[in-house]
C-alpha cells in the first residue's frame, strides 16, 4: 500500500486543536489508494481533473465529499455538478455563474470558494483584490443569478518558497482580505467561514494564519508521478 496512514492520523491530529479540516487531495492516484484512505475514515477527497474526477466518483463510494480544487473552464462545470462538494478555484463571475446554472438543473448547492492569487509566482491562478472586489459586487447585486451556489469562503496558494516569513506573510494577507470580505460583502454570516489554505509543504504554517481547510496530498499519498497519468 502506497499510502502514509502514519502522515495521515500525525495531520489530523495536528488540525484538531484548530478545528480545521483535511481535503486529501489524490490526484493522479489510483482508486485503491481513495479506498484505503476511505477505509481509514477520510472522506473528504480533492481532485484536480475533470475526467479523472468523474471517472473515480463513479466507482468510489457515495458518501465521499468530492473537492474540486483545479483550475475549471466553464464548459467542463456540466460534468461534476452532479455530486461535486465544493468547488475551490472560482476565479470568475462567469464560471460562478455556469455553476449556478448547472447546479440549479440538478437541484444542488454547490459550495464555491473564490481563489485568490497571493504568491508571488505569475503562474499561479486566482484573482486579485480588484477583480475579487468586483466578482463580489456582481455577485450581490445579482442575488438571483446565483441562487445555486453558496460562497463558502475563500482559497489561495503561497508562493512554492522555503523562506517560511514570505508565506506567513502571504496567508497573513489572505487572512485579513477574508475578514473584511466577510463583513463588507457577507454581513458576517456563519455560512462564509472557510479558508483554503495550506498543503502538504506549508499547512503548519497556514494553520497558524487562520487555515479552517488544508488541502493535502503528496504527504499522504506520496509524491506524484504526472509522467504515468
Ligand atoms: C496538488 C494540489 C495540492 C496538494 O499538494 P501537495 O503538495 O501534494 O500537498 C493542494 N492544492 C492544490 C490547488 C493542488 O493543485
Amino acid at each position: 500500500m502506497a499510502i502514509n496512514l502514519e502522515a495521515y492520523q500525525q495531520v489530523l491530529s495536528r488540525l484538531k486543536p484548530f478545528n480545521a479540516e483535511l481535503v486529501a487531495v489524490s490526484k493522479t492516484k489510483p482508486v485503491a489508494d481513495i479506498e484505503a484512505l476511505y477505509a481509514a475514515g477520510q472522506r473528504i477527497f480533492g481532485e484536480n481533473y475533470v475526467q479523472e474526477l468523474t471517472e473515480k466518483q463513479a466507482v468510489l463510494p457515495a458518501d465521499i465529499a468530492w473537492h474540486f480544487i483545479g483550475h475549471l473552464q466553464s464548459n467542463k462545470v456540466k460534468f461534476i455538478a452532479p455530486f461535486v462538494h465544493t468547488i475551490h478555484a472560482v476565479d470568475s463571475i462567469k464560471l460562478l455563474q455556469e455553476i449556478s446554472k448547472q447546479a440549479a438543473k440538478h437541484e444542488r448547492i454547490i459550495h464555491c470558494l473564490l481563489q485568490v492569487h497571493i504568491a508571488a509566482e505569475e503562474t499561479k491562478f486566482g484573482m486579485d483584490e480588484q477583480e475579487l472586489q468586483q466578482l463580489l459586487q456582481t455577485y450581490t447585486s445579482n442575488p438571483f443569478a446565483f441562487a445555486s451556489v453558496r460562497i463558502a469562503g475563500m482559497m489561495g496558494m503561497a508562493t512554492n518558497t522555503s523562506d517560511e516569513t514570505q508565506i506567513h506573510k502571504e496567508f497573513h494577507q489572505l487572512h485579513q482580505l477574508f475578514g473584511s470580505v466577510k463583513t463588507t460583502y457577507f454581513n458576517n454570516e456563519a455560512y462564509f467561514k472557510e479558508l483554503s489554505i495550506g498543503m502538504s509543504a506549508d499547512y503548519s504554517i497556514a494553520l497558524q494564519e487562520g487555515s479552517t481547510m488544508v488541502r493535502i496530498g503528496s504527504l499522504l499519498f506520496g509524491e506524484r508521478n504526472y509522467s504515468q497519468m
